[in-house]
């Protein structure tokens, strides 16, 4: 057990005052970070991952590198976890069975993996993460894949009820599914998407606002569907109460977990979610283009549910009978179409196997505090040229803060600024960046290490002047999801 499971109620500056006295050091000190590393139970598990070294993270072309072989600060798991040191094995492993038994593979498996029931080994501890039965859970497609899919049998509108409330700043592929979606059922989308938006002068939703806005609607409203932390802000949006609201007045409710997965406390079956989807190249760890994840409660495994289907969501037991009749698994599976890419799920199993090791409780506990203090640190640096756009409240974001640099122009300097000293955050233009320590593989001398150069970066860049382009940039090729 993390011993500072009291965290969420006590964080923030008034916390580390009170570990800076026990500790014997400054807040702001390396001293401190090293001291709270050393005290960090699940420091164990950064060891089982790949840290890219600052020679090969800094932009190409630049040779001189202060300590080439150091580790580099990665705090970008919000958009690519990193590379679990084991992964590489089981990849190997299924390499070597594809070349030396080919398609006996799918039933015969040195380590028992069989190919036709692989993602059975990554169902349970996904069902964990999200806090699903594992009967509600499959690991299928990609993450758009599934939304598609997943409207396909929970967006039903009628005359009466056709709407669908979502959120104004959502990612854009959740919205383009959306609003094809709507389309695909000859409805106008400016009328049938209701788009929430902050209050004036406010980056983030009010969670009552949200249930106003569906208790005012609810009627109308075929599906509420939100992402759970918000990619752009780092909200971490009231599930619970949101589910409620929209559950009290008949709606669908769905769930976007793309960023919230592996990265916050989840209750999906509990909270009476209807479906839910997620990838797993974010905090999941699973390596890029990773292989997606569905959630659907179970009240709703019945062989009547309007879907597209294919062979992989029929009962095993006549699957190769080449039958035409479709007999649904009676669970989530039954929303599998195809056969699963056996490379993608060994590769996400390489990192459940990490999140095996500890709980999301435990996992929760360091990154609220992780992050709180990376929180305290950027406070202290007193400075008006940014503001951070992510909820204070630890309850309400996960481990990511995005930043919004007030100044045009800036955060691009900044952000090529950290490039070259090897600190690996994102861009989002026109003027954010998000920094995300992981609580798996993260360390407190790493976020007191950002926090300086990030200092030091904001000092070399003046306004105006020597500013960078936005579009060379963008050539370089710094897409981050
Ligand atoms: C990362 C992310 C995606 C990416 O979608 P893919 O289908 O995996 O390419 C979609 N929606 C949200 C909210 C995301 O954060």
């Amino acid at each position: 057990m993390y011993p500072e499971s009291m965290s969420l109620h006590l964080t923030g500056r008034k916390y580390y005052e009170i570990l800076s006295r026990e500790l014997n050091h400054p807040i702001d000190s390396a001293e401190f970070a090293a001291a709270l590393d050393a005290r960090d139970p699940l420091r164990h598990l950064r060891s089982q991952f790949h840290i890219p070294l600052r020679r090969d993270c800094v932009p190409e072309g630049q040779t001189e590198t202060e300590d080439p072989d150091a580790e580099a600060i990665y705090l970008c798991g919000n958009s690519l976890g990193l590379q679990p040191k084991h992964t590489r094995k089981l990849v190997d492993e299924e390499l070597d069975v594809w070349a030396t038994l080919g398609v006996q593979g799918h039933f015969r498996h040195p380590e028992n993996r069989e190919w036709v029931t692989i993602d059975d080994h990554v169902v349970e501890e996904s069902a964990k993460v999200v806090g699903a039965k594992p009967s509600e859970v499959a690991i299928m497609n990609s993450l758009t894949v599934n939304l598609h899919f997943l409207m396909v049998s929970f967006y039903r509108p009628t005359q009466q009820r056709y709407k669908i409330l979502m959120e104004s700043k959502s990612f854009p592929s959740d919205y383009y599914a959306i609003e094809s979606q709507v389309k695909h059922h000859n409805f106008p989308p400016s009328t049938a998407i209701i788009q929430l938006s902050p209050r004036e002068g406010e980056h983030t939703l009010r969670t009552q606002d949200i249930v106003d806005a569906i208790e005012r609607e609810g009627e109308s409203i075929a599906l509420v569907m939100f992402s759970g932390v918000q990619y752009y802000t780092g909200q971490f949006f009231d599930l619970h109460a949101i589910t409620s609201a929209a559950k009290a007045k008949g709606c669908v409710v769905g769930y976007d977990l793309a960023h919230a997965a592996g990265n916050v406390p989840l209750k999906l079956h509990d909270w009476g979610v209807d479906f839910a989807c997620w990838c797993t190249y974010k905090y999941l760890n699973a390596g890029p283009g990773g292989i997606g994840g569905a959630f659907v409660h179970e009240r709703h495994a019945r062989a009547d549910i309007p879907r597209l289907a294919g062979w992989w969501g029929t009962d095993p037991a006549t699957k190769f009978d080449m039958s035409h009749t479709f007999a649904p698994i009676p669970s989530a599976l039954s929303f599998r179409v195809s056969n699963p890419s056996v490379l993608a799920t060994v590769s996400l199993l390489g990192s459940l196997r990490v999140f095996a090791q500890t709980t999301m409780e435990d996992i929760r506990a360091k990154s609220v505090l992780l992050t709180g203090y990376l929180e305290v640190l950027l406070d202290a640096l007193d400075s008006d040229r940014f503001t951070q756009l992510t909820p204070r409240d630890p309850a309400a974001r996960g481990c990511q803060l995005s930043l919004l640099f007030r100044e045009e122009g800036v955060m691009m300097k900044v952000f090529e600024a950290l490039c070259r000293q090897a600190v690996i955050v994102d861009e989002r233009k026109p003027d954010v960046v998000r920094v995300s320590p992981a609580p798996l593989y993260n360390t407190y001398a790493e976020v007191w290490r950002f926090v300086r150069a990030f200092r030091g970066a904001l000092e070399t860049v003046s306004v105006g002047g020597d500013a960078v382009d936005a579009e060379g940039h963008a050539e370089k090729g710094f897409v981050t999801l």
